[in-house]
């Protein structure tokens, strides 16, 4: 069956058992145009699933079309992808467990056809210090299921994913392990949740694709092994509990929240582990094929790269995004030029993108209305970005050659020892060639030459030094960060860090960032909190905020790992994922600071510089954002 097929057999079966299915919704909220809708497709639902009645009902299906920027580095192996479909249902407050795992197995075995000999399921294994039972209901409908198939399925107590690579398989088919693995809430583990957040256990489906286990990555294998032979297809979250006084009591009603992978399912429908191999990727594959001339087999990661680069780029462009400098254009912009640069070393020299946004319009235009209507606006923004990169790309891969005097064939001889490439060449090659950094920092690693361990901070000052071209591309938007660096915009990002920190003074610490929009005009920001805020208190952060503004601070920077960030009590953004070192910004004294956030940046120097002029900060709206969320707006004048 082609992953077409599965999307409209799903939504067919949902509909059958009374769910209504919810448009796709785009990439770039509306509401809020410098973020990227990157969720799983559960997000915007929220709200429902803290009890606020859905205006469709209270069975609801979609498939959802998801973007994650930060994955863009892991595209290559196998099952990384930035973009990707995300099939939900959810029940809201209606069935639970026994119809939820019914329903999904019975898609996937008699629908979709796939062996139930290969898939696998997992439990939670229950919390006793908080007095959270293990879930022998859900082990139970999943013995009785698989049991229908003629299949016995042993239980197995697992526990953490390190007991996992330990006790292995044991010729189990249901496995029990802990929060880690089978827990959902807002913020992870039973212990770390705040009270008045909902949670519970989740019940996740593995298939076995059989490949052998690779040792590298433990013991034995078991079913959240990341060697590759086991993928998550679908996870049922049954949310239960709130938390109350510190202990755990039962929602009046719970929920479903079900998310489960297109692409992976489609994958497991042919049974194949590479995802590349699916109906939505594979043309793109043989499309490149005959572009280059070459195989799939001997250039697997590169056309793997420009396959999914330009499929998402092809649906950021039908949501309304171009190629630019700023903001969600710019994370298009590396997303088309990446996919050139692999395929120039393929040999393919021209009509790249414009080629294979054909393929990929062609593979989703009789599901989504809207990717036909858009095909014209988005095969001549192609066009005309490749062009204009091409240019780019001779002019500063000879000029990078030359500024380190190394080819890309030198560095396999004996006696290779170049210079290290440092930031000031990076901003050099950037600002005279227009070579962007992060093809710099690509080529480096090519041709095995390595950064100065400053780079990156060298390079951000340099970016700053040249006033008249902020509002171009920077080191801060390396991970997928989507900053504006224009001169007002960096004050007020600053001014955020100050309210956000005076916000938990006045508030208390459980206010936690839900959303940020700056612009030269003015800061938004959303946070969690109960109930409106007084004037008296928004008088208090101002009064603060301008107090730091005042004392000139000094504003710096370091990179931490995550975990040490946050134990040192970094705030962070609600949702936002990190990856293993973050960017830790404070303002004040480093040792003590006044503020301390995980941030890309770019901030000011000293807080002075956001009162220069004499301006002062003012808090001139304090609303209700959504559920449980404020949404202040505050200017410098
Ligand atoms: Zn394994
Ligand atoms: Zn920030």
């Amino acid at each position: 069956m082609t992953a077409q097929e599965i999307r409209k057999k799903y939504l067919e079966y949902y509909q059958a058992k009374n769910h209504v299915v919810l448009p796709r919704a785009l990439l770039v909220p509306q509401d809020d145009p410098t973020t990227l809708f990157t969720g799983s497709g559960m997000q915007p639902l929220v709200p429902y699933l803290l009890g606020q009645p859905h205006p469709a009902g209270n069975r609801l299906v979609d498939s959802q079309t998801c973007f994650r920027a930060e994955d863009m580095d892991e595209v290559g192996d196998n099952r990384h992808t930035t973009f990707f479909e995300m099939l939900g249902n959810w029940s809201l407050g209606d069935y639970f467990k026994q119809e939820q795992l019914t329903w999904f197995f019975q898609f996937l075995t008699d629908e979709v056809g796939l062996d139930p000999s290969k898939l696998y399921a997992s439990v939670f294994i229950g919390d006793e210090p908080n007095n959270i039972p293990k879930d022998t209901e859900s082990a139970e409908i999943w013995k009785n299921l698989f049991g229908g198939k003629g299949i016995e399925a042993k239980e197995v107590e697992l526990g953490s994913e390190a007991d996992g690579y330990e006790k292995g398989m044991s010729g189990g088919r249901i496995f029990y392990y802990d929060a880690a693995k089978n827990w959902w809430s807002r913020e992870g583990v039973p212990a770390n949740m705040r009270d008045g957040e909902p949670g519970g256990p989740d019940s996740e489906v593995f298939y076995d694709f059989g490949t052998p286990h690779d040792e590298k990555y433990g013991k034995n294998c078991h079913p959240n092994c990341d060697c590759g032979r086991f993928l998550e297809i679908g996870n049922s979250v049954f949310m239960t509990y709130r938390k109350a006084a510190g202990k755990f009591e039962s929602l009046p009603k719970p929920n479903v929240d079900f998310g489960g992978g297109l692409e992976r399912i489609a994958a497991a429908a042919i049974d194949s582990p590479d995802i590349f191999q699916i109906s939505l990727l594979k043309p793109i594959i043989t499309g490149l094929e005959s572009l280059s001339g070459k195989s799939y087999e001997s250039n697997t990661a590169s056309m793997r790269v420009i396959a999914d680069h330009l499929r998402a780029g092809v649906f950021l462009a039908v949501d309304g995004v171009v190629p630019s400098n700023k903001q969600q254009g710019y994370v298009l912009r590396r997303l088309l030029r990446r996919a050139i640069r692999y395929a120039f070393d393929l040999g393919i020299e021209q009509d790249l993108c414009e080629k294979v946004a054909k393929i990929v319009i062609d593979m989703y235009k009789d599901d989504f209305k809207e990717v036909e209507e858009q095909e014209k606006v988005v095969l001549e923004a192609f066009a005309r970005e490749e062009k204009l990169f091409r240019q780019t790309l001779r002019k500063g891969l000879k000029q990078f050659e030359l500024t380190l005097g190394v080819t890309e064939k030198e560095n396999e001889t004996e006696n290779f020892n170049p210079m290290k490439l440092s930031g000031d060449k990076i901003f050099e090659l950037y600002d005279t060639y227009g070579f962007p950094a992060e093809l710099s920092v690509e080529e480096a690693f090519k041709r095995g030459i390595k950064l100065e361990d400053d780079w990156q901070k060298r390079f951000d000052l340099r970016m700053r030094e040249q006033r008249q071209r902020s509002q171009t591309a920077s080191a801060g938007m390396f991970k997928g960060g989507l900053a504006d660096h224009s001169e007002q915009v960096v004050k007020y990002h600053t001014a955020t860090h100050l309210m956000y920190q005076a916000l938990k003074q006045i508030l208390g610490n459980q206010v936690v960032q839900r959303g940020s929009n700056i612009t030269a005009e003015r800061t938004r920001f959303d946070f969690s909190h109960h109930e409106k805020v007084a004037r008296e208190q928004l008088d208090e952060v101002e009064r603060i905020v301008n107090e730091k503004i005042a004392e000139d601070l000094p504003v710096a920077w370091q990179e931490e790992k995550t975990t040490e960030a946050f134990t040192k009590g970094a705030s962070g953004a609600f949702g936002d994922k990190y990856g293993d070192m973050v960017k830790v910004y404070t303002i004040g004294d480093p040792e003590h600071p006044f503020s301390r956030e995980i941030c890309g940046g770019p901030h000011v120097e000293h807080t002075g510089a956001i009162g220069e002029g004499g301006k002062k900060f003012k808090i001139i709206k304090e609303e209700a954002s959504s559920a449980g969320v404020r949404r202040i707006k505050a200017v410098l004048q």
